[in-house]
């Protein structure tokens, strides 16, 4: 029997006789994607998540893995896992490269997957304002490769540097730039400095990596925007305070294997890392609609595609017309629970619920392993404290309780000792 045949799976499994229970299919096993595909896991629908990896990734975490305080498997776990006691829901693993509108089929590469119901959410991607050439020369973060590359890069400079003879090269290989001051760049750059300073400390011999240079760069006035005025002016004392040289206001004009340029300042730097845009994936195209901000899909209050009831676009890919929302986990797990109500209600022959509402339960972000911003709207912590409700809702929100309590240890075992317990430079020989 084929994979993608109209088939019943039974409660226990198995697949059972074909019937006419409506294909939904989910492309994308993101925040969205898995909110979406957890919610409808009762509906009597057949049930088809697509996504390109096997594993559903904990993207606000990334940057622990990046600078060596997690390991990849802390912050990320199999979709097959996550689903697997989903009777109605079989997962497959492949590249969406298209949708037949016409036809109702989603294209993974020559495959064609039927469907009724089409709910896409495949996120988003870098975007280098128009830049393309700077992607090969700067070091990115929306993957687990992308994580433990940039991992390795951070590591070898520092071998690199208690190996050179050339001073300037060693200099070169100590300066870290991060481009763009939102939560990714601010707290990329708060545990660039804590591994540098505290965790490599005693490591070296020739060198000494309390001297490395981390240069956090905003074309912005000030660091996380989204925040209140207040909170980005402790994110950038604190940052100050471990030693991040901070630009404000001023962007990069080049950025090559040598370093980068703002303005009239060169900075030479063998590790550039890219915090500063990002763009929709391109889901736009496969509709062949107009991308509305950052190439995003317009959709209705409803988050379907306008003219195509049954089609929906969620997260970091879509834009709701007219009120557009930020781009971050809550707004794409809030959207992929509203589809799956709608999806039921429609299957139960239900009213539909109103138009989309966004909650927003507030904005937090992390500079170090003392210092947090949250911003409740109603309060805002700064300090350990932040820091503590930055954890407990990190943890909290980790997909399997393995994971939660994985890095729960790590995290306590970093703290206390300063320890980096996935210092792991991984890929080729040197
Ligand atoms: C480094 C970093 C740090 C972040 N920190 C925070 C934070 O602290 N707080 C916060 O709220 N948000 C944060 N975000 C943003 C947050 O991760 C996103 O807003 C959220 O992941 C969007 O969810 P989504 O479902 O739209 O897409 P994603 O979660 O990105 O999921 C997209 C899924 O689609 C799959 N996919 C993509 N293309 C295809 C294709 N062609 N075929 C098949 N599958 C495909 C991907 O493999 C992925 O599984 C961060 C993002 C990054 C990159």
């Amino acid at each position: 029997m084929g994979l993608l045949e109209r088939t019943a799976p039974s409660t226990t499994g198995a697949v059972a006789a074909s019937s006419q229970w409506p294909r939904i299919v989910i492309v994308g096993a993101g925040f969205g994607g898995l909110a979406a595909a957890t919610h409808l896991g009762r509906v009597d629908a057949e049930l088809t998540v697509v996504d390109r990896r096997n594993h559903h990734l904990f993207q606000p975490l990334l940057y622990q893995v990046a600078t060596a305080a997690l390991s990849p498997a802390d912050i990320a776990a199999p979709i097959r896992g996550i689903l697997g006691r989903q009777a109605n829901t079989r997962v497959l693993l492949g590249a969406v490269t298209g949708v037949d509108i016409a036809g109702r089929a989603v294209l993974v590469g020559d495959r064609r997957v039927p469907y009724d119901q089409l709910v896409i959410a495949t996120g988003a991607r870098d975007s280098y304002f128009g830049h393309d050439e700077w992607k090969a020369a700067t070091l990115d973060l929306k993957t687990i490769e992308d994580a433990t590359a940039m991992r390795r890069r951070i590591l070898l400079a520092f071998e690199r540097a208690e190996d050179s003879e050339d001073e300037a090269e060693r200099r070169r290989l100590l300066t870290f730039v991060v481009i763009g001051g939102g939560p990714t760049g601010v707290e990329l750059a708060g545990a660039l400095a804590e591994l540098a300073r505290a965790a490599l400390a005693r490591d070296f011999r020739r060198i000494d990596p309390t001297t490395a240079r981390i240069v956090l760069v905003e074309a912005g006035p000030r660091l996380l925007a989204s925040f209140p005025e207040s909170l980005s002016a402790v994110a950038a004392r604190a940052l100050r305070r471990l030693g991040v040289e901070l630009r404000l206001g001023i962007g990069v004009t080049e950025c090559d294997a040598d370093g980068a340029t703002l303005g009239h300042e060169r900075i030479e730097s063998r590790t550039l890392i890219w915090a500063a845009g990002v763009a929709a994936s391109p889901a736009a195209t496969w509709l062949g609609v107009t991308p509305g901000r950052g190439g995003r899909v317009p959709v209705g209050r409803d988050l379907s595609l306008p003219g195509h009831p049954e089609i929906f676009v969620i997260g970091d890919t879509a834009e709701i017309v007219g009120s557009p929302l930020p781009g971050v986990a809550p707004v794409a797990k809030q959207q992929g629970a509203y589809v799956a109500r709608v999806i039921a209600a429609r299957r139960a022959g239900r009213l539909a619920p109103g138009p989309f509402r966004y909650r927003d339960y507030g904005n937090l972000a992390t500079i170090g392993r003392k210092e947090a911003v949250v911003d409740f709207g109603w309060l805002r912590l700064t300090g350990r404290i932040a820091w503590l409700v930055w954890s407990v809702a990190h943890i909290y929100y980790l997909i399997g309780f393995r994971n939660r309590m994985a890095i729960a240890v790590d995290w306590l075992w970093s703290y206390l000792t300063y320890g980096r317990g996935a210092r792991l430079i991984t890929g080729p020989d040197q």
